[in-house]
């Protein structure tokens, strides 16, 4: 070719290229990591987040802060990226795993200053993270994960977070009744734990109950507002006159026509009531409508019923109950029934609800959250799910490490001690990784009120003498001590997943030297 050089690229593509693509991305990265980096640990600081259209989120959830953010810039997405994933994956972390990625992107940019290669960046980065993974195996509890000790590790998950007024010890009993309750042969089945949250009363009146809520109220006034011993159906239909009967013009040309057309609507609307009553039905939960006059029938016959149920509610129902959905009136029968210990239908404020509770299976679960206002009952929502995850976590997934930046110094430890086998400038990199770990328990530190570089010098030191050695937050201040002692334990897979997560970030936007983006 040469001569005339080739456009391969519309006019309005913006370019950035070599150095200044891997600063302006390492920035934008770090400045997202450094956000979340006080809102670390116990004493970590609430973000509040307000949106354009003015909706206030108040939390210390680094993978909510970062979702609520308006982030544009690729690079500072993939950090947002980090925190998704942490929370999809392991459901708690998200901080840890930003700020770290935040800190070795920091640190990269050094290395590259340096001229030391991307390509070796990568690749120590690599070989510090598969130390690093080795470091939290040999740190890993080999004691069985006893009821106390998961506690533990749940209630670990919660402090700082906005709890109202009950106190996580509580919080987490109440956590890990509700996972051992889902706990089957082949895990714990997540999908049957639910957090409902309804504001009103303090946090203290959370609690667990062995079944579902549902959140329709019963359609008529007169119906129970309590049934023992219930025969339960499930019904995925309407209770109503067929769309074409309604539609249909009547060819009336007398009053005794008038007459029989309305009493065969009145026939219809009777029939459905009788087949729910001869079936046996006490209680019918049903995803469409229910017309009027069916519902004062079944009012009459004392059955309990509820419309507009959602199809994931149906589902719980049905799963708790142990009944069949009928998808056709005529077809119910006995044998599609479920049963329940109670149906209960209760009023908060304006509202009702139905609690569905001690049912023939009974594998599900609901953790009912309240709070006094709706950032309360909000931010208890996020840290019981994240406290579910963390439970989960540790039970199915490789058991628990210790917390308070205590696996961290574990980590760097391992890693230094592995550089000197490692040659040429890959060995800067896997150092500059040890370094970034450091973030973790120094935020600790800072977050806690401590001077971190004295904090950080005195976990070494007892690291080296005494064994683990972790920031022990308590009260105002924290101390250096034994977080295993001190009960503040983190799920294995939960530091596993923010190294690799972290690192995959990192070298990923470390690699970039070209920025091509369409305007
Ligand atoms: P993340 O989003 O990373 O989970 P958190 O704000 O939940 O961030 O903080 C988690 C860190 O706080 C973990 O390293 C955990 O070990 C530590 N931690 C929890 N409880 C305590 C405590 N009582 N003292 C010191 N550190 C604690
Ligand atoms: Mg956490």
């Amino acid at each position: 070719m040469g001569g005339q050089p080739m456009f391969i690229l519309s006019e309005d593509t913006e370019r950035t290229r070599g150095e200044d693509a891997q600063t302006s991305n390492i920035q934008a990265g770090k400045a997202v990591a450094e956000t979340v980096r006080t809102t670390l640990g116990p004493r970590g600081m609430d973000k509040m987040l307000v949106s354009d259209s003015g909706d206030v989120v108040i939390t210390n959830d680094g993978a909510t802060i970062l979702e609520e953010m308006d982030i544009e810039h690729p690079a500072a997405d993939m950090i947002v990226e980090v925190a998704a994933t942490q929370e999809e994956e392991v459901g708690d972390g998200t901080t840890t795993a930003s700020v770290l990625a935040g800190r070795l992107l920091a640190k990269a940019e050094d290395l590259l200053e340096d001229d030391v290669h991307p390509t070796t960046i990568v690749e120590g980065y690599h070989e510090a993270s598969r130390l690093a993974l080795d470091a939290i195996d040999e740190v890993t509890l080999d004691a069985t994960l006893d009821d106390d000790l998961l506690e533990q590790v749940t209630e670990s998950s919660m402090t700082g977070k906005g709890t109202g007024d009950i106190d996580a010890a509580t919080l987490a009993e109440t956590v890990v009744t509700a996972v051992k309750h889902a706990q089957t042969d082949d895990g714990v089945a997540r999908d049957d734990i639910t957090v409902r949250t309804q504001t009103g009363g303090g946090a203290s009146a959370t609690r667990l109950v062995e079944g579902v809520i549902s959140e329709e109220e019963p359609v008529h006034a007169e119906m129970p507002r309590s049934v023992s011993d219930a025969d339960v159906a499930v019904l995925d239909l309407d209770l109503d006159l067929q769309e074409a009967n309604i539609d249909a013009e009547y060819n009336v040309t007398d009053v005794d026509q008038l007459e029989q057309a309305i009493s065969a609507e009145e026939e219809e609307l009777r029939s459905y009531a009788e087949s729910v009553v001869d079936a046996g039905v006490d209680v019918a939960f049903v995803t469409g409508d229910i017309e009027d006059r069916v519902a004062s029938i079944l009012a009459k016959e004392g059955v309990l019923a509820v419309d507009s149920v959602s199809d994931d509610e149906a589902t719980r129902i049905t799963r708790t109950v142990g009944a069949t959905t009928v998808g056709s009136v005529k077809d119910l029968e006995a044998e599609d029934l479920g049963s329940a210990e109670t149906v209960r239908v209760e009023t908060f404020g304006d509202e009702e609800l139905a609690f569905i509770e001690g049912g023939a299976n009974a594998e599900t679960v609901t953790l009912f959250a309240r709070g006094g206002t709706e950032h309360v009952t909000d931010e208890l929502e996020r840290a019981l799910n994240d406290a579910i995850d963390v439970a989960i976590a540790a039970l199915d997934e490789g058991g628990a490490v210790p917390g308070a930046g205590a696996t961290e110094i574990a980590i760097a430890d391992q890693i230094r001690s592995g550089t000197a086998a490692i040659e040429g400038r890959k060995q800067l990199a896997v150092e500059a990784f040890a370094d970034a770990v450091d973030v973790l328990p120094r935020t600790l530190a800072e977050n806690t009120g401590m001077d971190p570089i004295d904090a950080l010098v005195d976990l070494r030191t007892t690291h080296e003498s005494e064994g683990l050695a972790g920031l022990i937050a308590e009260g105002q201040t924290g101390h250096v001590g034994d977080p295993i002692e001190a009960g503040v334990l983190d799920p294995a897979a939960v530091k596993r997943e923010a190294v690799e997560s972290a690192t995959e970030a990192a070298t990923m936007i470390a690699r970039i030297d070209d920025v091509i983006s369409a305007n």
